[in-house]
């Protein structure tokens, strides 16, 4: 889902690496003793689960999993209108997606988020949601999913139901003409429908808009005040330049300080410690008592704390959002029912996570700094 394309994502909190480290370890340690995670005739998921410390100390425990490519928008930022999805052979199994998640958790992934494309789209994808959401409280303290609302009239009550208690909905405008125009295919009383069924199920809702120039900016305040109206927080994000799209990039960036500056003339914030896990920065608006968070991958390095890695569905891990270095896990769990050799495979990969990326979008760069589409990485 949107939160995507150009999104920001990556990078990350923080966690004190000592702490971290201790809790991890106190996680294999769970699982050894309780045999959780064994999935399917792979063996157990229990000795060999050392926990995930990258070159620069950083303990790795958010993983973000893209569960399909596809999507029913096509918003013109992420995706261009014909897109070439991959062919079903190279998808992962929702089996294998069980499997490789957690082996994740069993090595000290504490939050788990699926994304897209449209995670809700893929076929029995609560099949997964329901298998991973049996490890909460066991390992994993979080799943979530980020999803452009289209389904979640359908999908709420199970959602719950599965132990997901929060959820980040991508929206951009509150104008459903625009809505139609940014989405191409999207129908915005849907997703209004579907923010309904979801706070009605009992899910805590962050809204997460990409901040585009002459599009969305000056809808922002009142973007704000629905959004805190209705008990939601609101998260900004600057854009990123990653995959091939038909837009000009560079005319739809907008700074995230620009954007900051501008609503200060109408409200009143104050910064604030709260943090998700995620690479927001939140400030409090005065005016409605709710909170607005900040993700700036542009123009602001958020790198030095990132805790997470990123898996596509089909099985690539990437260690980081704006390289291209990666790792096949697939070829290794195809080859293999050893989760021996499946930790060292994700070990190595850990061992190549760098220390940041290096986005740029200019007038001279006009090309995005990473090839593929942000519904592959998933956000
Ligand atoms: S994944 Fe779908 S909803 Fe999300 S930004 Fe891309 S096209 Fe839009």
């Amino acid at each position: 889902m949107r939160g995507k394309f150009n999104l920001p994502w990556s990078a990350a909190v923080s966690l004190d690496a000592a702490m971290a480290y201790t809790h991890i370890i106190g996680i294999a340690e769970a699982v050894v003793n309780s045999k959780v995670g064994n999935v399917g005739n792979a063996t157990p998921l229990v000795a060999d689960a050392r926990p995930m410390i990258d070159p620069f100390q950083r303990a790795i425990s958010y993983l973000r999993v893209s569960v399909t490519d596809r999507c029913d928008f096509r918003c013109t930022y992420c995706m261009a209108e014909n897109m070439n999805f991959l062919p079903k052979k190279d998808l992962l199994t929702l089996e294998e997606l069980n499997r490789l998640c957690s082996a994740f958790i069993a090595k000290g992934v504490r939050k788990l988020r699926l994304t897209g494309g449209e995670p809700l789209v893929r076929k029995n994808i609560m099949y997964l949601v329901r298998e991973l959401g049996k490890q909460i409280g066991s390992g994993l303290d979080e799943l979530t999913l980020t999803t452009n609302g289209s389904q979640l009239s359908r999908f709420a009550d199970e959602l719950y139901d599965c132990g997901v208690r929060r959820i980040n909905v991508s929206l951009d405008t509150l104008d459903p003409d625009k809505f139609r125009q940014i989405t191409r295919w999207g129908d915005f009383a849907k997703v209004m429908e579907g923010i309904e069924a979801a706070q009605k199920a009992g899910l805590k809702i962050k809204l997460n808009a990409v901040a585009l120039k002459d599009f969305n900016d000056v809808e922002m305040p009142e973007m704000i005040r629905f959004a805190h109206g209705r008990g939601m927080d609101l998260t900004v994000i600057e854009t990123m330049p990653m995959g091939e799209i038909e837009e000009d990039r560079t005319d739809r960036y907008l700074p995230l300080s620009k954007l900051r500056a501008d609503l200060e003339r109408n409200f009143t914030m104050s910064e604030t410690g709260y943090r998700t896990g995620g690479p927001a920065r939140y400030v409090e608006v005065k005016e409605t008592g709710g909170r607005l968070g900040f993700i700036t991958p542009m123009t602001h390095n958020f790198c030095e704390s990132c805790n997470r890695v990123r898996l596509t569905c089909t099985g690539t891990l990437y260690m980081c959002l704006g390289q291209n270095d990666a790792a096949d896990l697939r070829a290794t769990i195809r080859a293999t029912e050893d989760n021996a050799l499946l930790f060292a495979a994700i070990d190595e990969a850990i061992s190549r996570k760098p220390k940041g990326h290096d986005f740029i979008i200019d007038r001279t760069h006009n090309r995005p700094a990473v090839a593929r589409h942000m519904s592959v990485t998933g956000g």
